[in-house]
């Protein structure tokens, strides 16, 4: 089957044309600066075309629209028509209560994903975007929607639930839904099969560690715990994102510096981090580069964000009560040695001893804890679309079988 996964933003559409059999992306590209006479698109195929186009494009409608003409393009395309095409899989950030996994979409979906949007004002409103457009584009074919937080959805309530009034998780909703559900989903299945286990004997701590950064608890197969929680805000120190702080601290800055509640969210959320306390920035190549020169606030920056993954992997190990593997992926996690070893500093009494020169490799699934130890430390590139081109065929196979 060929797949068409659509990850949309409010400005921008990323994508990929998988063939689900073969495992392997056809085409796949990026579409920035929706609705600015910037926009461009970046389209690489699997016969190493790679086009950019620049012209003004308006809308998710239009976007789409563009893409689609480069896949089935005379010169470039990887496609003759359209028809090709069985499925649409899109990336929904948001499904709240409602939905523990994927689903076909019709008029019912859109207007539950619709009232997930108070969760998730930024992301769910492009989703949809995304959504609708595709879908009048290409109303005849299968629209799926994969969700961030269905993988979340297992973990049980004296984990999801926070210190307050329970009223207000029955009148909002207000609990921890967790996000990139489906990255944990995908590392923790991939490093089953590395370790020749099955996922239902393995108690697994997962660290989404890129701009965005999120730990898991995965037991067995099923999400019991994560950092992240009602908003993408929650829980580690992130590239802008402050992560956990004292919720006393809101009031405090909305006193101290002038602010209302709405500017002390957004400067939690873009100008805190390690952005926020090495002052220099949110990317770790920049502050890797800096704290080798001496900075010490980036080498601070850099040893805060550690401690806390560090500290979530020990809280996880007694939440699952044990521990078989660590693993590391996005960003971050598959490229840093020098992230990778301040987290695993100390792992050691817990059986997971990093092996210096394993952890220099890069590329690839690969181990890099010492040989022998009893908890594994692996490092697995994650691939968000092929769960997403996975999920749209498993979920088409079925209306197909009823
Ligand atoms: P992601 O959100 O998964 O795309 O991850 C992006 C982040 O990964 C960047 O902001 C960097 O902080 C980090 N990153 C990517 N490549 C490297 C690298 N080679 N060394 C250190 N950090 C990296």
């Amino acid at each position: 089957m060929k797949i068409f996964v659509l990850n949309c933003g409010s400005s921008s559409i990323k994508y990929q044309l998988i063939d689900s059999e073969a495992k392997k992306v056809i085409a796949k590209g990026l579409l920035e600066r929706i609705g600015t006479a910037g926009s461009f698109l970046k389209h690489y195929s699997v016969y190493d075309y790679a086009i950019e186009i620049k012209r003004p494009v308006a809308n998710h409608t239009e976007g789409i629209q563009m893409v689609l003409d480069a896949l089935v393009h005379k010169d470039y395309g990887v496609i003759k028509d359209l028809s090709e095409i069985t499925a649409f899989g899109h990336r929904v950030v948001h499904g709240g209560e409602k939905f523990h996994e994927s689903v076909l979409i019709n008029e019912q979906v859109i207007e539950d994903i619709k009232k997930c949007i108070p969760m998730a004002p930024l992301h769910n409103p492009a989703n949809l975007a995304g959504i609708k457009a595709c879908m009048t584009l290409m109303p005849n074919a299968p629209h799926v929607a994969v969700f961030d937080t269905a993988f979340h959805q297992t973990i049980p309530a004296k984990a999801y639930l926070y210190g307050l009034p329970y009223e207000l998780y029955i009148k909002y909703g207000l609990r921890k839904y967790g996000f990139h559900g489906i990255s944990h989903q995908y590392v923790s299945g991939t490093a089953a099969k590395y370790l020749g286990k099955e996922l239902a004997e393995l108690r697994l701590v997962t660290c989404h560690l890129g701009n965005g950064a999120s730990v898991a608890a995965v037991k067995h197969g099923k999400s019991i715990d994560t950092s992240m929680g009602f908003t993408p805000l929650e829980g580690l120190v992130m590239g802008t994102r402050c992560g956990e702080v004292d919720p006393a601290i809101i009031p405090f800055l909305m006193d101290k510096e002038d602010m209302t509640g709405k500017q002390v969210y957004q400067y939690l959320n873009n100008k805190s981090g390690v952005l926020g306390i090495s002052g220099l920035s949110s990317d770790f190549r920049d502050l890797e580069k800096a704290s080798g020169n001496g900075d010490e606030r980036a080498s601070l920056a850099m040893d805060i964000f550690a401690y806390r993954v560090s500290k979530y992997i020990g809280a996880y190990a007694v939440a699952m009560g044990g521990l078989d593997a660590v693993i590391f992926t996005a960003g971050l996690g598959e490229n840093s040695p020098v992230i990778r070893e301040k987290i695993c500093e100390n792992l050691g009494f817990m059986g997971a001893s990093l092996d210096k020169e394993k952890n220099a490799v890069r590329d690839g699934i690969r181990e890099i804890s010492k040989d022998g130890c009893p908890v594994k430390l692996l490092v697995i590139p994650t691939n968000e679309e092929l769960v997403i081109a996975e999920e749209t065929e498993r979920i088409c196979q079925n209306i197909v079988f009823l």
